[in-house]
């Protein structure tokens, strides 16, 4: 049998999970007002009747709101319907109307999908327009309502236009939905939708998350984790509360559908109100905003505006590098937005291994737009071609981005040289003799096929070697010495 993937001690059991993203758009004003959207100001600066909910105030809808959420749908492969706004009505001091003005059955964006750098596909439910509400502080206490002293409300945030991205329940570990929300926010920067900030709170993650017996086809009852707010937290509460539900369920006890919340200092998640069916919120046609429907003009528009996408991006680089686009160095390549980097060098003849090691290891991305690709495929042949150790490339990357100066001159201004084959075996053969109890017992961990010891020991006779070496040894020139003497020696 099987764990749930990535979480250890829970076997026979599988997780599910489905993400709900809220980011709030890029937009310059509100989502029904012209009051400014703009984290940080002085507390209730940017309000106006209408995002107060003051009596006899009339929304007006942000055309950018739209196009950015129309950017959003089809970035995530979804079709763009023509859609209606609904009142969803709950009572909260931070909801000046004490409605909230969203979309229900008919949201602009429905049936997508996003593809994962790991491979898998993640299916996206719908991703439909909302306003934000404004930001409750509970002084006193522990920062939670119960036994605060009193409270203050900032409105500055309500009426702030958000997409809320809603996934399938496709999610099976913690990891895959770190993987999720981390792919996702890539997107929606490269799209210019959203500045998708976790800690400003303009990108936030509430989590479903039900476990079920392995083989069973019905979901179990979940609990929806609210407060997610780091893809730390992300990965953590999904953990927690996997093990929680198994807990209760193997005593025999049931799960109650509710919201929890994550509590970051504890690491637990603890019970909120219990969860809203969406009768609750007695939602109905917001009857002062006609339905949206963008004309075909206008979504071809968007979609010819659309950058190349970081999962086509990483397709792309890796036909080029001749390798899978799961491979990590791809993966961080495109991260990073460094891969035409990469492609500029491996199409100039670099090798693509040793590039992406670069882009990944050694390159901070500010300043590396200043190097040139011809620049670091001539850095890596000069690796490649023995006339660089690993380290010494390192250092002259370094240069190169700092100074704008080729590989070549720094090299030989630095006096690099690789060190001579016969002075590493010297070196080699001196660490050896001086540790000859770590060295037995590193032929044995290989003998034993033990790979952390030998991985510990390989460490630790290659940091000795490279201190010999003042950092000159190549560290693969090392590796293969101590390989081939622990097999001459086995
Ligand atoms: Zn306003």
């Amino acid at each position: 049998m099987s764990a749930i993937h990535g979480i250890d001690g829970l076997d026979d059991w599988e997780l599910v999970v489905g993400l709900e993203v809220h980011c709030e758009l890029a937009t310059a004003t509100k989502l029904f007002c012209g009051c400014p959207n703009q984290f940080g100001d002085d507390p209730n600066t940017n309000v106006c009747p209408v995002c107060l909910g003051l009596p006899g105030s009339l929304p007006v809808l942000n055309h950018q709101a739209v196009e950015l959420a129309m950017r959003i749908g089809r970035a995530l492969n979804c079709t763009v319907h023509p859609s209606v706004f609904a009142r969803k009505n709950y009572f909260y001091p931070d909801m000046p109307k004490d409605y909230q003005v969203s979309q229900y059955d008919q949201p602009i964006n429905a049936d997508g999908w996003l593809d994962l750098p790991d491979g898998s596909r993640i299916g996206i439910t719908r991703a439909h327009l909302e306003e934000d509400t404004g930001k409750n502080t509970h002084a006193g206490g522990s920062g939670r309502i119960h036994g605060a002293d009193y409270s203050l409300i900032d409105y500055n945030r309500a009426g702030v236009p958000l997409v809320e991205i809603v996934s399938e329940p496709d999610v099976r570990s913690p990891e895959q939905a770190r993987t999720y929300v981390a792919e996702l926010r890539t997107i929606l920067l490269a799209i210019g939708a959203s500045d998708a900030k976790m800690e400003e709170g303009s990108m936030r993650v509430d989590a479903n998350v039900s476990v079920r017996p392995h083989g069973q086809a019905a979901f179990g009852t979940r609990c929806e984790i609210k407060n997610l707010n780091s893809l730390r937290s992300l990965v953590r509460a999904i953990e927690y509360e996997a093990r929680r539900q198994v807990d209760l369920l193997g005593t025999g006890e049931r799960i109650h559908q509710e919201t929890r919340h994550w509590d970051e200092e504890a690491g637990r998640t603890r019970a909120g109100r219990s969860k809203e069916e969406a009768e609750d919120y007695r939602y109905f046609q917001e009857p002062d905003l006609v339905p949206v429907a963008p004309g075909a003009d206008w979504l071809a528009r968007v979609e010819a505006a659309l950058p190349v996408l970081p999962a086509a991006r990483r397709e792309t680089l890796a036909g080029a590098a001749g390798l899978a686009a799961t491979h990590p160095g791809v993966v961080m390549a495109v991260d990073r937005g460094l891969d035409d980097l990469a492609r500029g060098a491996i199409a100039a003849g670099a090798d693509p291994v040793r590039v992406l090691t670069h882009v990944e290891h050694n390159l901070a991305v500010e300043g590396a737009e200043t190097l040139g690709a011809a620049a670091l495929a001539e850095l890596v042949g000069m690796e490649t071609g023995g006339a660089l150790t690993a380290t010494q490339a390192k250092t002259v990357l370094a240069d190169m981005v700092a100074t704008g100066r080729g590989p070549a001159e720094i090299a030989a201004e630095r006096g690099f040289e690789a060190m001579d084959t016969g002075a590493l075996e010297a070196i080699v053969d001196e660490a050896i003799a001086a540790n000859a109890s770590e060295w037995a017992d590193y032929v044995a961990a290989s003998a034993a096929g033990d790979d952390k010891r030998l991985k510990k020991l390989t460490g630790f006779f290659t940091g000795k070697i490279m201190q010999a070496s003042k950092g000159q040894a190549d560290g693969r020139a090392v590796n293969e010495l101590l390989t081939r003497k622990r097999d001459g020696a086995a």
